[in-house]
């Protein structure tokens, strides 16, 4: 409960104010009124399906990106717009980045952190990356993995240079 804020205006100051019966599952929940702006909204609101119409078509659509299904492809199979696909991806992000979030939060503090560093390339080899990433040395759980983009080893003309990464 303490947890909850107000959607509009992050009052901890509300009451509840009654019940209400989602039409897609005829699910229960409650709703709350903010003693501060008089605005009433949702535990919903917090829910990363919030809004959604097809909420049970979530779980199909991320095994399908997780398996490396194409956006317009997940649309044809399932038969929604291409749109609503692409809006459930950033979706999948945000509620991702509250996950970690929340999953850093529980871990202790790490005392020795390992650095290491791979290199690969981007879509072709005069593109080349470098991936540093830190790896904390008790649970080898990696921590923070970056990733910077390197000039070519290849002598290439300033010119190219710049019209590669730009
Ligand atoms: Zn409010």
């Amino acid at each position: 409960m303490s947890e909850i804020r107000c959607i509009y205006c992050q009052s901890q100051n509300f009451v509840k104010n009654g019940i209400y019966r989602r039409v897609s599952d005829n699910r229960k929940f409650q709703r709350y009124r903010c003693g501060h702006c008089r605005k009433s909204f949702s535990e919903q609101a917090f829910k990363p399906d919030y809004r959604l119409r097809r909420r049970n078509l979530d779980l199909l659509i991320f095994r399908l990106l997780a398996g490396g299904m194409a956006q317009r492809e997940i649309a044809r199979t399932v038969g929604i717009c291409r749109k609503s696909v692409a809006c459930r991806v950033v979706r999948f992000g945000e509620y991702a980045k509250v996950k970690l979030k929340s999953y850093r939060d529980q871990m202790p503090k790490a005392d020795l952190v390992l650095f290491d560093e791979m290199e690969t390339f981007e879509h072709t080899k005069c593109k080349p990356l470098t991936m540093p990433i830190a790896v904390e040395e008790k649970n080898k759980k990696d921590s923070q993995l970056f990733c910077r983009k390197n000039r070519s080893k290849r002598p290439l003309g300033e010119n190219l240079q710049e019209k590669i990464w730009s």
